[in-house]
């Protein structure tokens, strides 16, 4: 079991104060809080051993190429993947999507093929195959969801076809909390042929990942969703995909060999990583990935799920004109809801006040708020470090705002 108190002393953050009232942070689904190990890690290379990677041959280099690479090896273990290679440092999600769209999507979709994503994508996950299927005169096609914020997977199976060539879909959604049934849809995919991107922004540090047991051709995600840093993140691909799509950016670092005749490309993972990349970041998120690692994934999730229960139950009972948006019972803990007559945006202003952060607004998920017929939801979503006390208190501010505006 997770001693709390210990824990939440790792994080510098939640000892502070916000407009007179201690922090309590709700918004850990647009990022999560960062330990001391993770803010050491940064200063500590700054300060002890910044060198640019796989090119000096000295000392530091050196020592800076070890711990960078070192990351790849930490993420390979983290979700299962054969090969380190197979784990390219992107910016995060978006740049990974962004990535895949590029490169594989460019090379493979042509005129009348399908893109299929999910309505409750992110719009990461949405624009950059919009962009290509402009381009190459395709089509993005997406499931249908039921009520309680679930995908129809009946409506999945009636779209699948030798026209659908990617699926591209969010493992846990950052606006509703879903889970969606990754394996089942990477295993009706492939039936047709189709590869599979799984978005795990919101997955990654809440829900088992084993890229090879899901056997998803890609997965992406962030570090900073991770209690890593931001800008920074992976893409993982499998291995014979990835050597047969071309490079995403040109520069230094993804090269064998450059001459006026012609450039042949370098191998993995560097292919991908053209440029200097973000070291110190990279350098951080092993720390970030070691804090998950030492307190357990599972355990974690535990302790989600119980402030999960814990949120829901009481905003049922305490708060009766909220609507929870999104009711599967499968979620990571996300808790999305409106209240009647209360504008989200006041209700987030309000909170805040109190020193408790929300998120308000549509999540960057118009055609989901679309589908509910909103313009936004509050948004609490919680992380291990979060207490019941604050859940409390949050649920009291709320009653206090419902009698105001009543
Ligand atoms: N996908 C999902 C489900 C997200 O929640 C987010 C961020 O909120 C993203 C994609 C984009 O992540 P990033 O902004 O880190 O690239």
């Amino acid at each position: 079991m997770i001693d709390i108190e210990q824990l939440r002393s790792e994080f510098p953050i939640l000892a502070t104060e916000v407009n007179g009232h201690p922090l309590t942070y709700f918004d850990n689904g647009a990022t999560n809080q960062k330990p001391q190990s993770v803010i050491d890690a940064l200063s500590e290379y700054y300060k002890g051993y910044n060198s640019n990677v796989h090119r000096g041959a000295h000392s530091l280099a050196d020592k800076a190429t070890q711990a960078f690479e070192q990351t790849r090896e930490l993420l390979q273990q983290f979700v299962n993947a054969p090969k380190s290679e197979q784990i390219i440092f992107t910016k995060g999600t978006t740049e990974g999507i962004n990535l895949v769209a590029n490169t594989y999507g460019r090379a493979n979709i042509q005129a009348g093929d399908e893109i299929i994503v999910t309505t409750m994508e992110h719009h990461s996950n949405i624009v950059p195959w919009q962009m290509i299927a402009q381009e190459k005169g395709a089509t993005v096609r997406n499931i249908p969801i039921s009520d309680e914020g679930e995908i129809i997977f009946e409506e999945f199976e009636k779209m699948l076809s030798d026209k659908v060539k990617i699926v591209s879909v969010v493992h846990a959604s950052n606006a509703l909390g879903t889970v969606n049934p990754v394996e089942k849809i990477i295993e009706k995919a492939h039936e047709i042929g189709a590869v599979v991107l799984v978005d795990g922004a919101q997955s990654a540090a809440h829900l088992p990942i084993d890229v090879q047991a899901l056997d998803c051709d890609f997965f992406v995600t962030s570090a900073h969703k991770m209690f890593g840093p931001t800008g920074m993140g992976f893409l993982y691909g499998k291995e014979e995909i990835l050597n047969d799509m071309p490079p995403f950016m040109g520069g230094g670092e993804m090269i064998k060999e450059v001459s006026f005749d012609g450039t042949t490309f370098n191998t993995l993972p560097y292919k991908f990583e053209a440029g200097t990349p973000n070291i110190a970041d990279t350098v951080a998120y092993a720390k970030a990935v070691e804090f998950i690692n030492r307190y357990g994934k599972e355990n974690i999730a535990a302790r989600e799920k119980e402030l999960l229960d814990y949120a829901t139950k009481k905003l049922i009972e305490e708060v009766p004109t909220a609507k929870i948006i999104g009711t599967s019972s499968n979620k990571v803990s996300v808790l999305s809801f409106i209240i009647d007559n209360i504008h989200n945006y006041d209700i987030g202003m309000m909170l805040d006040a109190r020193g408790i952060a929300v998120r308000t607004g549509h999540h960057c998920t118009q055609p989901l708020m679309a589908r509910y017929g909103l313009e936004g939801t509050v948004r609490a979503s919680f992380s291990v470090y979060n207490t019941f006390e604050e859940i409390d208190k949050f649920i009291e501010a709320l009653k206090r705002i419902v009698k105001m505006f009543g």
